[in-house]
């Protein structure tokens, strides 16, 4: 009964990314997939009706993987440092993780066109909320 309350608040906690993961999840038809990860929180969606470049969002419990995207284990240690943050920021981190992340991306895209795949990833994973959600999930990028 304890657990249960606790992963009930823990669930309400996140409400504002569970909500729009499941509009999400709804919106591009994405449905669940498995993956063994020793200490991952979150259910993996992979979205079948979506045509983009995009890549993985977390989503507090959820995280939505691209149907062209090859998920790997670092991806998904990356998108579980997500995952640590949504639950230690609550309501909060749609604002200080969701939108930075979302303009970072954005300014990827367009500034950075002509620099190769590396000095793009080394640039995006530098920045401060996704450095830390790669410490959270124990990821080292070489
Ligand atoms: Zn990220």
């Amino acid at each position: 009964m304890k657990n249960k309350l606790k992963a009930v608040l823990l669930y309400l906690w996140q409400l504002p990314q569970h909500l729009l993961a499941l509009l999400v999840i709804h919106a591009t038809d994405a449905r669940r997939i498995k993956h063994s990860h020793r200490d991952g929180i979150a259910t993996i969606f992979k979205a079948r009706r979506l045509n983009s470049s995009w890549s993985a969002v977390s989503l507090g419990d959820y995280v939505l993987v691209s149907h062209q995207y090859r998920f790997t284990d670092i991806d998904y240690a990356h998108e579980h440092g997500h995952s640590v943050q949504s639950r230690r920021l609550g309501w909060l981190y749609l604002a200080v993780i969701g939108l930075p992340s979302l303009a970072g991306n954005l300014y990827d895209r367009m500034a950075h066109r002509r620099w190769n795949y590396a000095r793009r990833v080394t640039w995006y994973y530098s920045l401060p909320w996704e450095a830390w959600a790669d410490r959270l999930g124990g990821v080292v990028r070489t």
